[in-house]
Order: structure tokens, then C-alpha cells, then sequence
């Protein structure tokens, strides 16, 4: 039987490992607590811990989960930016879930796009008040604008086509282009120019950190609707904030958040929060905010239980880590790994 200890867990996602865990041969532990400093003592003993987006898997935590008798961090998510993968590199393996559905997060982020231009959120308040007026409800159309995809990776070519499915023009960034896709790349700076609707898909990583910032919202179209379901901290919220007050940017529409680990996926509502960024966001009528919902479907919930739960199996069954991550991932060229075996 092999121990795991899943860390963040809520009810939605416990639902789901439960059952995949039980069909398994894995003696699950699920706490609510967030795997960081204070807590990785909670792993002792475990040989697998499951993680998501806002555990911090920081280099003193895998220390110590490493001397705690861990041998496998499994991510049941596709990010990990939250894992610090050269620390870990030679001392623990680290797995995740590439694809669930990149289908529910492109959804998602139409969903949020729509809301925006559509004026949604206000009409649904409204008539809930049996407030039937229109004032201040026009929208405009998506037909006919250009989207901008930032990253055509699974979830970015999934945006893409739904974008077109609603005809608009799309241009796309992406430092390795597909080139046999059909898509019509262009530079960042282009992309910033061209742009009536931007959406983010890709990774946060050194260079994309604050991507979105004071200059390239300067060279962007007035009025642009920038769509953010990957990463937080691709965008600088204050320069954010800046550019919605002097109505540069015509509305935001975000799944992440840069302090998200704080406060996403807990019910503050009884509380004093003690993030002045997000309250101010919170008060400016064009921003919608999610809290990391964009892979929230029953499919890609039972996706993720499945491929965690075969990642964990095959790598103390099998010795094989088909989704493992390294530091030299990040270059293909660089990590050895075959696929069929363990990155070190
Ligand atoms: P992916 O790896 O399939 O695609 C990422 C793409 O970004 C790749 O094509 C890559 O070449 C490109 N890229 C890398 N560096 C770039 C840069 N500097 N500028 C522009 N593009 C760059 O990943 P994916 O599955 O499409 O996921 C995209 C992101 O969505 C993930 O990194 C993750 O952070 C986020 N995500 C969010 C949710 C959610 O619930 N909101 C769920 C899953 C994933």
C-alpha cells in the first residue's frame, strides 16, 4: 500500500481522489491545510505527497520532506511554478498533469470574456433587484475584433478556436511557434498594438513575470479587455489597477491573482481582508475576478484524479515517471529523460 498525503484538499477535488486513491492501492490522508514551512511536518512518513497550485514547495520545505522519507511530490495540477524543481532536482521526484482540459480553462476564459463585454455580472445583479433598466449595459461585439493569444500551447489553441468559432481575427505570441498551426504569429510588441482582446496562456516564468506591465499597457489599443486564467503574476496588478483608472484598459478579467495563495479557495466573507490590491480591483465595476476556477468541470476534475493517481502508481510500481518535471525540462534538449524513465 503506498501512503499519500494530499495537502489543500477542498470537497470537490476529495471526491474524486477518494474514489480514484480507493480503486487503487493508495492509503490517502487528506488535510485542508496548505503544504508550506509551518505544515510539511504533516508529510512525515508519507512516500507521496499531493500538492496544487498554492502549496509552497519552496526549497526548505522539500528538505525536509526529503528527510521525512518522501519520494515523489505529485502535482495534481499542470503549472509549477510553485516548486522550486532545481532544489529538488537528485533529491526527490516531482510528477504533475500536464492536460485535463484545456478545454474547461479556454471555456472558462470565454465565459469571463463574455461576462466582460457583455455587461453580465451588472444585468444579473440588476434584474435580481427586479431592476429591468439598460442604462449603462451597452457592450460590443467580439465579431470582427482581434484577440491576441499570449502562448499557443493546449489551452491557447483552445481559446483560439473558440475565438474564431465567434469570428474574430486572431494574432498569437509564442517564443516556439507551431508553424504547421494556422495562425498568424506575431511580435509581443505587435501583438500589445493590434489587440482588442488579450488573453494569457502562458507559463510564469522569469521572462514572463510581469508581462503585463506599466509599458505594455502603454502601447496597447484604448479600451483593451485583457483576459488573465494562467498565472497571477504575469500581470503587475498595480500597473493593472493604473491602467483601468485612466481608462486605458477597458476591463479585466481574472481566474489568478498575483497574492492568490492568501486568499483563493477560502470563504472570507466574514473576514477583514488584508490585501488593499485586490480590494481596490474589487471595487472597479469592469474587473471580474474568479478564484482559479478555469479547471473547475467534472471532467477535468476526474482527469486530474486519474492521471495523479497513475503518475503515483507507475512511479512505485512501474520505477516510470512519464510526467515528471526537472529543471532541465524546461529545455528539451537538456533533460535526458526518455519518457519511459526517471529524469534522474
Ligand atoms: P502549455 O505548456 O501547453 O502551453 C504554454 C505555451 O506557452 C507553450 O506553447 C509555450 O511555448 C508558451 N510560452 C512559453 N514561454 C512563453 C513566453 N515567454 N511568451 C509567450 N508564450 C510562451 O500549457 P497550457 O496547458 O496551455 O497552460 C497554460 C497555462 O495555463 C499554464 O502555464 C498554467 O499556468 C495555466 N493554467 C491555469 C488553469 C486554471 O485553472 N486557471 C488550469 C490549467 C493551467
Amino acid at each position: 500500500m503506498i501512503k499519500a498525503i494530499m495537502f489543500d484538499t477542498r470537497q470537490y477535488d476529495a471526491e474524486f481522489f477518494i474514489s480514484e486513491c480507493g480503486r487503487n492501492s493508495i492509503k490517502l490522508k487528506t488535510i485542508e491545510a496548505k503544504l508550506n514551512e509551518d505544515t510539511v511536518e504533516l508529510a512525515n512518513g508519507y512516500e507521496c505527497v499531493i500538492v496544487f497550485v498554492n502549496d509552497d514547495v519552496n526549497k526548505a520545505v522539500i528538505e525536509r520532506l526529503v528527510a521525512g522519507g518522501t519520494k515523489l511530490i505529485a502535482l495534481r495540477c499542470a503549472g509549477f511554478n510553485n516548486v522550486d524543481v532545481k532544489a529538488a532536482f537528485g533529491k526527490i521526484h516531482i510528477v504533475r498533469v500536464p492536460a485535463y482540459s484545456p478545454e474547461a480553462v479556454a471555456e472558462h476564459a470565454m465565459a469571463m470574456l463574455l461576462t466582460s463585454v457583455r455587461k453580465i455580472h451588472k444585468s444579473f445583479n440588476r434584474t435580481r433587484d427586479f431592476n429591468f433598466s439598460l442604462n449603462g449595459l451597452v457592450g460590443f461585439n467580439l465579431h470582427g475584433k482581434t484577440a491576441g493569444i499570449v502562448g499557443t500551447g493546449k489551452i491557447g489553441r483552445c481559446f483560439i478556436d473558440i475565438c474564431r468559432g465567434f469570428g474574430m481575427r486572431v494574432i498569437a505570441y509564442d517564443p516556439y511557434p507551431d508553424i504547421s498551426a494556422e495562425i498568424e504569429y506575431v511580435t509581443l510588441e505587435t501583438l500589445f498594438r493590434e489587440s482588442d482582446v488579450i488573453s494569457l496562456h502562458c507559463p510564469l516564468t522569469k521572462d514572463t513575470k510581469h508581462l503585463i506591465n506599466e509599458k505594455s499597457i502603454r502601447s496597447m489599443k484604448d479600451g483593451v479587455i485583457i483576459v488573465n486564467t494562467s498565472r497571477g503574476a504575469l500581470i503587475e496588478s498595480e500597473a493593472l489597477i493604473e491602467g483601468i483608472k485612466k481608462k486605458k484598459i477597458g476591463g479585466a478579467c481574472l481566474d489568478v491573482y498575483e497574492e492568490e495563495s492568501d486568499l483563493f479557495f477560502e470563504d472570507l466573507s466574514g473576514e477583514i481582508v488584508n490585501d488593499d490590491v485586490m480590494a481596490r480591483l474589487l471595487t472597479l465595476p469592469n474587473v471580474i475576478v474568479t478564484s482559479h476556477q478555469g479547471f473547475l468541470t467534472d471532467e477535468a476534475l476526474s482527469n486530474i484524479a486519474s492521471v495523479t493517481v497513475r503518475n503515483i502508481i507507475r512511479f512505485f510500481s512501474d520505477g516510470v515517471a512519464e510526467n515528471e518535471i526537472c529543471y532541465l525540462c524546461e529545455n528539451m534538449n537538456e533533460c535526458r529523460v526518455d519518457r519511459k524513465k526517471r529524469c534522474f
